[in-house]
């Protein structure tokens, strides 16, 4: 078998009317007299870099050609604010053009779901990812404060789970201290992004209220004095994406445009940090990030660690060790 075989493909396109071409590449036939789930990220009030109803017009137009009948699909998140509900949700999305006038589409916001058990941990996937055999997602990447970048993987890890099992990773990735083991060196404090911790001479001190659970503190520590509460949030992350996509006919459009500091949940989540690159297609959702990561890297290299001090492979890394997807892929420019 050539090495290409393996390799998952990836479809790299500047233009999103070559939408159609890249979908040549993959099963979108299958997708055929079904109701099809576009799951996405509606955007946050006040955010200004989330996908635009007019862009994601043009994957229900592909679905339609078909003989799919798409509609789009969030969960409700475990902050407060109007996306804490299902009716504040749909407000927000109707804002935001995505309605049956402006895409001749319906959003359907889901707050309860089904527990799938991946790799010894549950999560609850939501209704309608959980209850369809194919799937379109269309993800925003950007910056991310917890995991460095957001791209498919986190479309679906936290995106697509119900917000109990958001709220159970996030806090199942917060630091514990060993205070035994603590040499008092600082690179904890030094690390963290939020200024959660502060350490002192014979001192080690977090504010719980500031730590977002992102483990940086975790891994920065030499002297294993701080471990995760439960797991790394990027190989949760990683485990819920698969628990709602395994044994799934998914295909995956990356819009790697508009690249913030932070996530389309952020209503300040400016500055742009990259240059604009394009769109991609894949049917694997860790070839698909990892793709997204090396052409931004290739135009500002490590900048998801710099900006947020977080290392986004790790989400590659997992991804791939629990057989969510694989990280060879072949890059094919239209
Ligand atoms: S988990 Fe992240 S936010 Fe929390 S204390 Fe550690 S580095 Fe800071
Ligand atoms: S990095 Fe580890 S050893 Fe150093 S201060 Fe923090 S917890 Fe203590």
């Amino acid at each position: 078998m050539g090495e290409k075989n393996w390799m998952k493909k990836v479809i790299f396109f500047s233009d999103l009317n070559k939408l159609h071409e890249a979908l040549k590449y993959f099963d979108i036939t299958s997708f055929s007299g079904k109701k099809i789930p576009i799951k996405l990220h509606m955007g946050e009030i006040k955010n200004k870099y989330f996908p635009r109803y007019q862009d994601v017009k043009l994957v229900v137009d592909e679905l339609i050609k078909v003989g799919a009948d798409p509609f789009f699909t969030d969960t409700t998140v475990a902050y407060s604010g109007l996306r804490n509900s299902k009716s504040g949700y749909l407000k927000v999305a109707k804002l935001h053009g995505f309605n049956k006038k402006k895409t001749g589409c319906d959003a359907i916001i889901d707050d309860t779901g089904i527990i799938i058990s991946v790799k010894g941990r549950d999560y609850e996937v939501a209704d309608q990812i959980n209850n369809a055999s194919h799937i379109f997602a269309f993800t925003h990447v950007k910056g991310h404060i917890a995991t460095g970048m957001g791209g498919s993987i986190k479309n679906f890890g936290m995106g697509g789970v119900t917000k109990e099992t958001k709220r159970r990773m996030h806090h199942g990735s917060r630091p514990i201290y060993l205070k035994d083991a603590c040499t008092y060196c600082g690179l904890c404090d030094e690390a963290c992004p939020f200024n959660a911790i502060s350490v002192g001479e014979n001192t080690w001190e977090q504010d719980m209220r500031k730590c977002f659970g992102c483990g940086v503190c975790v891994n920065a520590c030499k002297s294993n004095a701080m471990k995760y509460k439960d797991a790394d949030f990027q190989y949760v992350l990683a485990c819920a994406a698969k628990a709602c996509v395994q044994d799934k006919n998914v295909i995956y459009i990356n819009e790697v445009k508009r690249i913030a500091r932070s996530c389309d949940c952020d209503p300040f989540a400016g500055p742009v940090i990259c240059p604009d690159i394009g769109y991609l297609v894949s049917d694997d959702p860790v070839a698909i990030d990892k793709a997204s990561l090396d052409l931004i890297h290739d135009v500002k290299p490590d900048v998801f660690e710099k900006v947020n001090k977080i290392n986004p492979f790790k989400q590659i890394k997992y991804g791939e060790e629990i057989g969510l997807g694989s990280s060879s892929y072949e890059l094919i420019k239209l």
